[in-house]
């Protein structure tokens, strides 16, 4: 099955993700995590994707429709996390799945107001090796500033500073939010709602129960 994670940052789409990656092997691909091993490696695509990172804006649609064409070579239970995050991008990975025979997404819409966003972001702290994901009210570490597993100390992304989170926030709604129709279509009906608004065991709870219910429905596995 594969798994479309929508929603605005700070939804808890990659703390869910990673769950569901443990528990019962989807793979992750985070297009936020790629595009920055790509920067850290300094690769063209690193480098070409900086200035929109920082910003806060969208990575135009080519670099990431040519990046995720490679991503998806072979793949079978996945949870894409943060892609597609345009219309563009949607029918690409459309088209991409029709010419491997593969079958349609399934869609999980993380609902949740924008005023919560902020302050799941700002104080957000993550392990740079693995992607782990913290808050430091929310789910704190055993040591604060400091990685369970490793112990390696953790960071705060510099995109998730207040003014640059604004923007992310708002080119969410100009140009993601759109997707919710293009998968809540009625002669697909790929989209599933979840409450993410609620604590994240609530959430993963609200998933589990849905994702059964899609899997059994569209008969996937
Ligand atoms: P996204 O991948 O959608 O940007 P994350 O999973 O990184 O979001 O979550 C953003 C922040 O909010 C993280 O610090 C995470 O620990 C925290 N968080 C995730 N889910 C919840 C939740 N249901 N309630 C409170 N905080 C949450
Ligand atoms: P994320 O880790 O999902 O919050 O993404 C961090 C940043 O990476 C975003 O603010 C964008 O600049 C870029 N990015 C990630 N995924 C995409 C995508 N599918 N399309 C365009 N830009 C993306």
């Amino acid at each position: 099955m594969i798994l479309v994670f929508l929603g605005p940052p700070g939804a808890g789409k990659g703390t869910q993700a990673q769950r569901l990656e443990k528990l019962y092997g989807y793979r992750q691909i985070s297009t936020g995590d790629l595009l920055r091993r790509h920067r850290r490696d300094q690769t063209p695509l690193g480098q070409q994707a900086q200035s929109y990172m920082d910003r806060g804006d969208l990575v135009p649609d080519n670099l990431i429709i040519e990046m995720m064409e490679g991503e998806l070579e072979g793949v079978s239970d996945v949870i894409l996390d943060g892609f597609p995050r345009t219309t563009a991008q949607a029918q690409a990975l459309d088209a991409m799945l029709r010419a491997k025979s593969k079958s349609v997404p399934g869609a999980l819409l993380f609902s949740i107001d924008d005023d919560e966003l902020m302050e799941r972001l700002t104080g957000r702290w993550i392990h740079p090796g693995s992607n782990r994901v913290y808050h430091e009210r929310f789910a704190k570490p055993k040591n604060a500033g400091f990685d369970d597993v490793t112990g390696e100390p953790l960071i705060q992304r510099p995109d998730d500073m207040p003014e640059t989170v604004a923007n992310r926030i708002a080119v969410y709604h100009k140009e993601t939010a759109p997707l919710v129709d293009y998968y809540d279509e009625p002669s697909s009906r790929r989209l599933i709602s979840v409450d993410a608004s609620a604590p994240a065991d609530d959430v993963a709870k609200e998933i589990d129960q849905k994702l059964r219910h899609f899997a059994n429905a569209s008969g996937a596995a």
